[in-house]
């Protein structure tokens, strides 16, 4: 069945993905997003097609459309962006969630919010189970994104208590792959930029902290399934690659799989930089019937050609 889709952050990394695999299936998409983040190219293989619209609005004012099903991805998601404007970042979480559920709410139609793993903060349970109730700072620099997305999720509970709202929480794990900005600071583009282009691997802290990394592909079929599961949902569910790797680590297979000359560099640790993160899946292999398919390296690899294409593009001085 055709459906009217709304995915805000269409234009950002994840939305884009989503965008096309929607659009692929027939369905009709409009991604609302304000280019905070995300670029107009990411959907350039889309803007030709009849049943895809792009609409700039920014989620902290309201919007009223009619559709289908609601997927809430506007958020920015690296720590470089959404600290260069704390205050927006809370807001178009809290601010964005009050009105995409009211929307969901009038026209009575299901609703998933993209939740972060960072609603589990600095963790001291590992591997991190949905009912973890985390350990977040309130006041540090990371407090802006991870307080913002724990009000989002308290805000989908009570309008689905109060109101009886459909929702899907979808608690995403770091996430890679092609389109990511090049600029966003995330450890996988930073590493495979530099590494491409022969400059210092700048590593953070002693390298041993680690991180579970789920490619682009298998993270965006995880939130479609939740949107479209039909057993009882209680609550948000994990979705990621359940493969923990250290920061050094990945610097490493970055190296080898590139091929490169550069050297690792060390650099202080951010504040407030959690020290271990991997998700316990149990939830959406059981409900969803979901696991990410692509390994670490695979990943690695199709990522590294996409952003080789980019340097390529860009006649990227450094890179020969
Ligand atoms: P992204 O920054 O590439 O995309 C976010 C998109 O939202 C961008 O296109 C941006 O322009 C848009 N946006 C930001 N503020 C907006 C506003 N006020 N109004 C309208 N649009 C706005 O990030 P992403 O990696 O694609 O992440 C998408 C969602 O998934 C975010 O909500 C993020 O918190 C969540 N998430 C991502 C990851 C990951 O590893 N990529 C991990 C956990 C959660
Ligand atoms: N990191 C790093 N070098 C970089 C960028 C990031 O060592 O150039 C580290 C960072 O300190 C963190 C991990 O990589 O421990 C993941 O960082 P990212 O910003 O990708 O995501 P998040 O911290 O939100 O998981």
């Amino acid at each position: 069945m055709q459906k009217r889709i709304l995915v805000t952050g269409g234009a950002g990394f994840l939305g884009c993905h989503l965008c096309e695999r929607l659009v692929a299936q027939g369905h009709q998409v409009i991604a609302v997003d304000n280019y905070y983040t995300g670029r107009r190219e990411n959907l350039s293989a889309l803007l030709s097609q009849p049943n895809f619209e792009a609409l700039r609005h920014d989620v902290t004012f309201p919007l009223y459309l009619e559709v289908d099903e609601i997927y809430n991805l506007a958020c920015p998601a690296s720590p470089v962006h959404y600290q260069r404007d704390p205050v927006q970042t809370t807001k178009t979480s809290v601010l964005g969630a009050i009105h995409m559920l009211g929307m969901a709410k009038r026209l009575g139609i299901p609703i998933l919010q993209a939740s972060t793993s960072e609603i589990y903060g600095d963790p001291d349970v590992h591997p991190q189970v949905e009912d973890y109730r985390g350990l977040v700072s309130i006041s540090g620099p990371r407090a802006c994104y991870d307080e913002g997305k724990r009000c989002a999720e308290t805000l989908f509970y009570d309008y689905k208590r109060r109101h009886g709202v459909e929702i899907r929480i979808a608690r995403i794990f770091n996430t890679y792959g092609p389109r990511m900005n090049l600029e966003d600071g995330r450890v996988v583009s930073n590493f495979i930029v530099q590494a491409l282009r022969n400059e210092p691997i700048t590593l953070y802290g002693d390298g041993r902290q680690t991180r579970a990394f789920c490619f682009v592909d298998d993270l965006v079929e995880g939130l479609m399934r939740l949107m479209n599961v039909t057993q009882k949902l209680d609550g948000a569910v994990n979705l990621g690659n359940p493969v923990e790797t250290s920061m050094a680590e990945i610097a490493q297979l970055i190296v080898e799989l590139t091929g490169s000359r550069s050297q690792i560099v060390y650099r202080p640790l951010p504040q407030d930089d959690p020290r271990q993160r991997c998700p316990d899946i149990s939830k959406a292999q059981e409900l969803l019937h979901w696991a990410p398919k692509v390994p670490l390296q695979e990943g690695l690899q199709r990522t590294i050609a996409y952003f080789d294409g980019v340097l390529s593009a860009m006649h990227d001085p450094v890179r020969h």
